[in-house]
């Protein structure tokens, strides 16, 4: 049988009656002969307790250039343990392991401290030879380390990348991620009980998914999943060793034979309404608002700009995280001297409600659905913005749920 990466969660490794847990399913798959790489994250709340223990210590300085190398030393310690207590109950299990840590396999990093990028591990370290020769591999997720031999971690989350990288290096058939739900779902289910198990989605999809707040995978493990055509599999380490769990495949879109033109409705409260009234309407004008927002690190999401008639004046209305809004605000009212703008308005009772499909490629009359749907429950459409594969308004925030379970309805989502 072929090499298989198999990661388990912060959740998944929570105590050591759940570590003795996945030391069950690991050593069931071993047995049925695959050779294992197991690449684990801290204990559920160790990564922040690691992080306010290095901040106690540094004070606000904990990110800058003296400080950020000793910042991931502390923080990457998290996953040394579980690696080492998950090897230690595997060879309880009569099964061949030991511990991989960052520096060991040498997990090459490049780029800053606590926001490392991969950029392969050493052949030579004799992780392969390892685990084609029957003894798993329990692989610290989350750390790497840099060209200059010093320990450095990858961003919070980043044990999924860690997993997916080893899969590209091992050439792995499959990277299995293992977590606290059993699939992606067509939506959130705490608010749409009908959702559904996605069996297959696309990359694009998990990639517009994962961004938009479907909390399943680190952004970037799915863009480097996407890049080295990594099938990747999200499924529950909650079920028996021996049980169905099939999950969901992240695959590309050419794998799906059954497209849905809508295959997700995903929504984000954590959203910000900034409005200016009265902008100058000439060239230069967004360029200067847009480089002042970029330099203060507001990410931008919605911009909608619209010519107010005559006067030569329009109205722009853009939106940004509701934790970036007041630095927004700040910005442009420090700059309300250069005469951009007259006016100034920001609310954060809004909310991003997306559908999201690769199917919309290829077929009309998506926005047409989601319109009529949202104004069947009267509900005010704001914002609109829309890629090839997803269509987004903002709405009122009130109306969240409403609108999420009217479209997955609309969209024919719901299970029967
Ligand atoms: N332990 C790290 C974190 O909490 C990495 C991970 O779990 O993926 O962010
Ligand atoms: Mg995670």
């Amino acid at each position: 049988m072929g090499r298989s990466v198999l990661k388990f969660g912060g959740t998944s490794v929570a105590d050591l009656d759940r570590i003795a847990h996945v030391a069950d399913i690991v050593a069931h798959r071993a047995r049925s002969g695959e050779a294992l790489a197991v690449v684990v994250s801290a204990m559920a709340g160790d990564t922040n307790r690691l992080v306010s223990l290095a901040r106690g210590a540094a004070g606000d300085a904990v990110k800058g250039d003296q400080f950020d190398d000793e910042y991931d030393v502390v923080v990457a310690s998290g996953e040394q343990v579980t690696s080492g207590l998950l090897a230690l109950a595997l060879r309880r299990r009569g099964i061949a392991a030991r511990s991989w840590l960052g520096w060991q396999m040498r997990m090459h990093t490049r780029e800053g401290h606590g926001a490392a990028r991969i950029d392969g591990f050493d052949q030579e370290s004799g992780l392969a030879d390892a685990i084609d020769g029957g003894e798993v591999a329990v692989i610290a997720g989350f750390q790497g380390v840099t060209d200059e031999g010093r320990v450095s971690t990858l961003g919070r989350g980043g044990s999924d990348t860690t997993a997916v990288a080893v899969a590209a290096a091992l050439s792995a058939d499959l990277c299995d991620i293992y977590t606290d739900v059993d699939g992606v779902y067509t939506t959130d289910p705490r608010i749409v009980p009908q959702a559904r198990r996605l069996t297959k989605v696309s990359y694009e999809e998990m990639l517009e998914m994962a961004s938009l707040g479907a909390k399943v995978l680190q952004t970037r493990s799915v863009e480097l999943a996407m890049n080295n055509k990594v099938s990747v599999r999200v499924l529950s380490s909650f079920a028996a060793p021996e049980d169905d769990n099939p999950g969901t495949l992240v695959c590309s879109e050419e794998e799906i034979v059954e497209k849905q033109i809508v295959n997700g409705v995903t929504y984000s409260r954590d959203e910000a309404k900034v409005t200016l009234y009265g902008m100058e309407d000439k060239p230069g004008i967004s360029a200067r608002l847009f480089s002042l927002m970029a330099r203060a690190g507001v990410n931008v999401d919605m911009i909608v700009q619209a010519n107010a008639r005559g006067q030569g004046r329009a109205n722009m209305v853009f939106t940004c995280t509701s934790a970036d809004s007041d630095k927004a605000r700040a910005i442009l009212e420090h700059h309300r001297d250069e005469g951009l703008f007259e006016n100034l308005d920001v609310t954060r009772d809004v909310a991003k409600v997306s559908v999201i499909g690769v199917g919309m490629k290829s077929h009309t009359g998506v926005a047409e659905t989601m319109f009529e749907a949202l104004f069947s429950k009267n509900i005010n459409i704001d914002v609109i913005s829309t890629s090839e594969i997803k269509i987004s308004v903002l709405i009122n925030a009130d109306y969240t749920e409403l609108a999420v379970r009217a479209l997955h309805t609309a969209f024919d989502l719901d299970a029967s």
